[in-house]
């Protein structure tokens, strides 16, 4: 038997079954390059749901944890660490003047969001939080609720009062929707999980001035499109604006679990002692870690690759748009890339899977393709290579 169907088995008996998983057991990876149990190597053109955003096993990430781990590894947050204070000066020298509230995930940084929209709602007879359809933003029930998806809340009624969705992109439909009980609209600039739809830039411009005007709460999740993957540290600095609150995890931590709540002026001082609290949040290893993110980002110049791999992945990608009839639309934004199909995905997933190339694909008919921003020319055109093959088969 081989070790994968032995695996497979033992999570037959002891796993809950809450995953639509392929027979894949991962040992060990490095870079955009993974290893399954068995021996046999894959490219990672979508590393863990893009946590390991610099690929996996960044050197200096290993070398961060290592060290940190003979040192100390939790301090309850009614104590100092050195390292999430250094974290948090890191995040808002990186983005904008504020304060940074960690968790564990995305979902948390995105509660803690929610928690403080409630807060000053409450100061100012506001409730009502606006999302978009199509939207992701985790899966507990306030956020599940805030997603703008109704597969994902089938079943977990009743869910918490105060979310109301609109269409993304869509301008006139949040002017209709503002009204005397809005105290937030939340979004990501890039909707990942929902199809790699991109906000315009109008969009998001419109967005900000009718939160100025009508003191709502901009908050931007950005826990996929944070850490360089949009070709800047956060996608938000694509659209010449600045959000009031700023959602971080995924790639953050570099392959730890990590989330950040960054939040901007007079919102910064909402949540108080007693109000908000995260048994594990901001940990001296995790920070650890995604301090190393931030330095390898940086010093390696990885923005500056991103930009230039995503250029040329989308021409590439474009050249197979040309050969194959059924791929509709091409849509990126530096190393997030959607190559939306007129076919459904999931059999040219699994093929890329056969061919050794680990890709997503979303909303039945988007290949979801985020490669490490570290990745090469030879890398890209390997994947290329892969696609183009599995494409010919169709
Ligand atoms: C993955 C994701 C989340 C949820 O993060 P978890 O760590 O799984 O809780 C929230 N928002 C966006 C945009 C995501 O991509």
């Amino acid at each position: 038997m081989k070790n994968t169907d032995r695996i497979v088995q033992m999570y037959d008996k002891y796993i809950m079954n809450t995953y639509k998983r392929v027979p894949l057991c991962l040992e060990k990876a490095k870079g955009a390059r993974v290893w399954d149990i068995d021996g046999k190597t894959y490219l990672a053109f979508f590393p863990g749901w893009a946590v390991s955003g610099i690929g996996h096993c960044h050197p200096k990430v290993v070398a961060a944890i290592n060290r940190q781990s003979k040192k100390l590894l939790h301090v309850s947050n009614n104590y100092y660490s050195e390292l999430q204070a250094k974290l948090a000066e890191t995040i808002i020298r990186n983005s904008f003047p504020g304060k940074v509230f960690f968790g564990n995930s995305g979902a948390e940084a995105n509660e803690a969001a929610i928690k403080l929209a409630r807060l000053y709602g409450h100061k100012t007879g506001r409730l009502e939080v606006i999302t978009c359809l199509k939207s992701f933003h985790g899966r507990t029930l306030a956020m599940i609720t805030a997603t703008g998806q109704d597969k994902v809340k089938k079943g977990f009624e009743p869910l918490p009062a105060g979310f109301i969705h609109v269409p993304f992109n869509d301008l006139e439909a949040i002017k209709e929707a503002v009204n005397e009980h809005t105290v937030a609209i939340m979004l990501e600039p890039v909707q990942c999980e929902g199809g790699i739809n991109i906000a315009r830039q109008e969009y998001m411009k419109n967005l900000r001035r009718i939160c100025d005007e009508k003191d709502l709460i901009l908050i931007l999740d950005e826990v996929q499109t944070g850490m360089g993957r949009a070709g800047r540290m956060f996608a938000y600095q694509n659209y010449g604006i600045v959000p009031d609150i700023m959602t971080l995890a995924k790639s953050l931590g570099g392959g730890v679990p990590i989330g950040a709540c960054v939040v901007r002026g007079k919102f910064q001082y909402i949540l108080t002692p007693g109000t908000h609290a995260s048994t594990f949040g901001g940990s001296p290893l995790v920070c650890a870690a995604s301090l190393a993110v931030f330095e390898a980002i940086v010093k390696e110049n990885l923005l500056q690759n991103a930009n230039r791999m995503g250029r040329y992945l989308r021409v590439r990608l474009e050249g197979l748009k040309k050969k194959y009839h059924f791929i509709k639309e091409i849509r990126t934004m530096a190393l997030i890339i959607g190559v939306e199909l007129t076919v459904k995905g999931e059999d040219i997933y699994k093929e890329c899977l056969k061919a050794g190339l680990l890709i997503n694909c979303t909303q039945d008919t988007v290949l979801r393709i985020m490669p490490p921003l570290t990745v090469t020319k030879k890398e890209a055109d390997r994947a290329i290579a892969i696609l183009d093959k599995v494409f010919s088969g169709v």
